[in-house]
């Protein structure tokens, strides 16, 4: 039997790195080879319906062990790593039994996980920490979640005195660059919810994410010589200006809010006399609230506009949704979660999504798809850990969610 860190260890090696400026699906080469790693080990371990698409989504059942109709349900994890940091040549390091000291990394000793700054870590003393070498991310966002997948796909199938229904996986590509769910069949997985185990201390469940759009608000000026401008040009550049300048600030931007408030955050300026768009994200737990943001960034803009002279365009896009406007029709599927916790003797730690996960997408695809644990800490950073002991909690929440469901 292989334990799930061993798989862990074996996976993080892989570099999955995802890359936003490629077209393809995986958007890099390294994550079909963990993809197709998953496939054989999957097969070997006895699975059923072990497929892999030409997207490379990874789709496998693990047999139900009772007679009686209950629903299927699902379990998603990312092979993907960030685009934001190296990937390459990951070396993990197992500090066994860690004994509270701050942590080196060896490779760059400027990398240092200060207990003093991490009471998640300050938490595990005695656990067997992992952490990368210094010079690249983990990578345990989210291979701890594909670990703890397969480690108790292998428990379930080994211990057949478990009582469970069908119970569906699915392993994804790109989700950290916003594409997780863009090719995910949910008519082919077939389950009635699932869980993406995509989140960090042992507790965490999340069921509660931003509503999300991004509008581009592009001034259409009127460009000439400057030196014979008088009365002609129009500076596309001025009314983005005094447009950016008269956002809302205070209680309603990024580095300003926190908890249930949601915020308008211009992230992206293109400018020219001719031509000058802002990107600006739209963020809101309240669906509603979210075109209100909409409607005042609209009216702010065509007032720049107007004081200038320019022209203005909007381009809406729909990111995500809260999926807690889908969980809620479906109270089981986080109470069942609890009660698994629960019965591990861990409390759930409950808060908003301050971003999306592909269980927001997910759930409005129709598969109700809440977060819960994975064991990552300081994801997209060489500071990444995780632990053996975060690992197995996961895989037993899986287990255990199987039980629950059964019953
Ligand atoms: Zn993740």
């Amino acid at each position: 039997m292989n334990t799930v860190l061993d798989r862990f260890l074996r996976y993080v090696q892989i570099d999955t790195r995802a890359d936003d400026e490629s077209a393809s699906c995986p958007s890099t080469p390294g994550q079909l080879v963990l993809l197709r790693l998953l496939v054989d080990e999957l097969r070997e371990l006895g699975l059923e319906d072990v497929t892999i698409d030409g997207n490379g989504y990874v789709m496998a059942t693990v047999p139900a062990t009772i007679d009686r109709d209950v629903p299927a349900i699902g379990f998603i994890a990312h092979v993907d790593t960030s685009p934001e940091m190296s990937g390459t040549d990951v070396k993990p390091i197992v500090h066994a039994k860690w004994g509270g000291g701050d942590i080196v990394l060896p490779d760059d000793p400027t990398a240092v996980l200060r207990v003093a700054d991490d009471p998640a870590l300050a938490a595990q003393v005695g656990h067997d920490i992992v952490t990368a070498s210094g010079l690249t991310l983990l990578g345990a966002d989210d291979k701890a979640g594909v670990a703890a997948i397969v480690a108790a796909a292998e428990y379930l199938v080994r211990h057949l005195d478990v009582p469970h229904g069908p119970l569906r996986l699915g392993f994804t590509p790109d989700e950290e660059i916003g594409r997780g769910a863009n090719h995910f069949d949910v008519a082919r997985f077939g389950a009635a919810c699932a869980y993406t185990l995509d989140g960090g201390s042992v507790g965490e469940l999340e069921f509660e994410s931003f509503s999300a759009d991004a509008v581009r608000v592009s001034f259409l000026g009127f460009n000439t010589h400057p030196g014979y401008a008088k009365g002609r040009m129009v500076n596309a550049i001025k009314a983005a200006a005094r447009f950016i300048d008269r956002l809302p600030g205070e209680g309603m931007s990024p580095e300003t809010t926190d908890g249930y408030q949601g915020y308008v955050h211009p992230y992206q300026l293109e400018a020219s006399v001719d031509r000058t768009s802002v990107r600006v994200l739209l963020r809101d737990f309240d669906t509603a609230q979210l075109r209100d943001k909409q409607a005042a960034v609209e009216r702010l803009a065509r007032e720049a506009a107007a004081e200038i002279g320019t022209r203005v365009e909007f381009e809406v896009q729909e990111s995500y949704r809260n999926m807690r406007e889908v969980l809620d029709r479906h109270p089981d599927v986080v109470e069942k979660a609890r009660a698994a916790m629960r019965r591990l003797g861990v409390t759930s730690i409950e808060r908003p999504i301050r971003g999306g996960t592909d269980g927001s997408r997910l759930s409005f695809m129709g598969l109700p798809t809440p977060n819960v644990f994975a064991g990552e800490h300081n994801f997209h950073s060489r500071l990444e850990w995780t632990s053996r002991q975060d690992l197995e909690k996961a895989a037993d929440l899986v287990v255990e969610l199987a039980r629950v469901w059964a019953e």
